[in-house]
């Protein structure tokens, strides 16, 4: 049955529930396209009998008359949640065999809620970078292809770029990513996939590797929107381990979706529009205006002065929080220990540093250890902090005037492996629509709009108000219907 892998996570679920195929015959043909798709390099490690144990347990529960929300669902996870017994690596040297004798907090959820694990997804080092070339188990390769640029090998984005590739090929209905600066969004926009960021603190961090904790958010990636309802529902939820974590009840987001936006309004940030992004994507953002007109919605023209410091002030505070977080990783309690000849514990440290490490991630926790010592505190970390609130206030005073906000989701469609890892600031540059709703803590997702002149997908950004995912997902469904997007990317892996 190999049309089961072209399933939604919605008609995996209400198959196995109606009896149309078992949950074995699902995780057996995921598995099965998890090994074909070998070369895309999405995963760290395949553990097709956990898949295959969930797929019995959700057989056994359908006949005692038992299934829980995500029976019968398989999934992958990235790398980045502790998965207990299974490595969890962050795409790192330094964790290389780390074997958790815990789980995440959301990848527990998912599980409890009945779904199977595939494996787990590559990703940048610890979830930085845009492209998912900074992974110490080298990048994943996008299944997109240009249509006229020969072979090419372009990237599936970043940090969550084995998750993206993962459902963009057909290996998983759904996966999870994590979100500090665009990490879920981007990656979504390059595969032509759905994946939302809530917001922070709507989904514990327990159990994730941190990066920049006050950024980190987990969300789902999945094909459609209504998928996404699906998974974030069984990922979010108060958690008294993580202390960020919001203690508020979940909303069935799933049965309140509806794509009628009568009543809404939909804000144009004017400082969106920047020079030097390409046409086809601001034509996109055009159209995806007409849909959410056609949907019922008032557009409006709104400003958020502060956008063009949402990248710089990200690039403090996120190497900031990253030095500190990454300063636990000493060789004497994860991972890796590499010990000299003859040396003592400090040249333990550094020499276990330096070979764990790689070059992008060293290069957060200088940037963060400078921007933290005495001398600069306060000319960078306390002044990005201040900016941080300045973004927020700006957000704060456009919702007085619209309940959505509409942007594309990054300045370019996929670019090929290569050409942008010698120059971090044009890399950094793919977040720069992604980053200020990160700073704000706020919801946003990124949904198909279209493909541009050489096949390849673009995204749609919407940002809603703090809590407020079911407008973001409306909104998202709004655009899915109208858009009609159905490319995938054609099989040659
Ligand atoms: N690309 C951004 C960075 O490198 C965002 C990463 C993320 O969201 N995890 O920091």
């Amino acid at each position: 049955m190999s049309g089961l892998t072209d399933k939604t996570i919605a008609e995996l679920r209400d198959g196995v529930r109606g009896g149309d195929f078992s949950a074995r015959e699902v995780a057996e043909a995921f598995n099965a396209a998890v090994e074909a798709g070998g070369q895309l390099n999405a995963w760290t490690v395949t553990t097709p009998e956990l898949a295959l144990e969930a797929a019995d347990a959700a057989d056994a529960a359908r006949a005692r008359g038992e299934l829980k929300p995500l029976s019968g669902v398989p999934l992958g996870i990235k790398d980045l949640f502790c998965t207990e017994g299974v490595d969890s690596t962050t795409g790192s040297n330094i964790l290389k065999g780390f074997k958790p004798p815990y789980e995440s907090t959301v990848s527990g959820k998912l599980k409890a809620d009945g779904a199977g694990m595939l494996g787990k997804l590559n990703m940048d080092e610890f979830a930085m970078g845009s492209s998912n070339e900074t992974s110490a188990y080298g990048p994943v390769i996008s299944p997109w292809k240009r249509k006229d640029g020969g072979n090419a090998a372009l990237t599936p984005g970043g940090s969550s770029g084995g998750s993206a590739a993962a459902v963009a090929a057909g290996m998983a209905p759904g996966v999870t990513g994590t979100d500090t600066g665009g990490s879920i969004r981007q990656p979504a926009a390059f595969t032509g996939i759905c994946g939302i960021k809530p917001t922070y603190g709507r989904c514990s961090r327990w159990g994730i590797v941190a990066f920049a904790s006050s950024l980190d958010q987990a969300g789902p990636m999945a094909r459609t929107v209504k998928d996404c309802a699906i998974m974030l529902e069984s990922m979010a939820g108060f958690d008294p381990k993580d202390a960020t974590s919001l203690d508020l009840p979940v909303p069935n987001w799933e049965a309140g979706l509806s794509s009628d936006l009568k009543g809404k309004r939909v804000g144009i940030p004017r400082e969106y529009r920047i020079d030097g992004v390409p046409d086809e994507i601001n034509a996109i953002w055009d159209r995806g205006i007409e849909w959410l007109k056609d949907a019922g919605a008032e557009v409006v023209d709104i400003s958020l002065p502060h956008t063009r410091y949402a990248l710089p002030t990200y690039y403090i505070i996120a190497p900031a929080e990253a030095s500190s977080n990454l300063a636990r990783y000493d060789g004497v309690r994860y991972g890796l220990r590499d010990v000299p000849e003859g040396g003592n514990l400090d040249a333990m440290y550094a020499t276990t540093r330096d070979d764990g490490f790689g070059a992008e991630v060293k290069r957060r926790i200088m940037i963060g250890t400078y921007v933290l010592s005495a001398g600069f505190y306060d000319a960078y970390f306390t002044k990005a902090q201040k900016v941080r609130t300045l973004i927020k206030r700006d957000f704060r005073e456009a919702f007085a005037k619209c309940d959505l906000i509409l942007t594309p989701t990054a300045p370019s469609a996929a670019f090929g492996l290569g050409e942008k890892m010698s120059d971090p600031l044009a890399m950094y540059l793919n977040d720069v629509f992604a980053v200020p709703a990160s700073l704000a803590g706020l919801p946003a997702m990124s949904v198909p709009g279209g493909v541009d002149g050489q096949g390849l997908p673009l995204g749609l950004h919407l940002i809603g108000k703090e809590l407020d995912e079911q407008s973001v997902l409306n909104a998202g469904l709004a655009i899915e219907e109208r858009s009609g997007f159905k490319a995938r990317a054609e099989k040659w892996w």
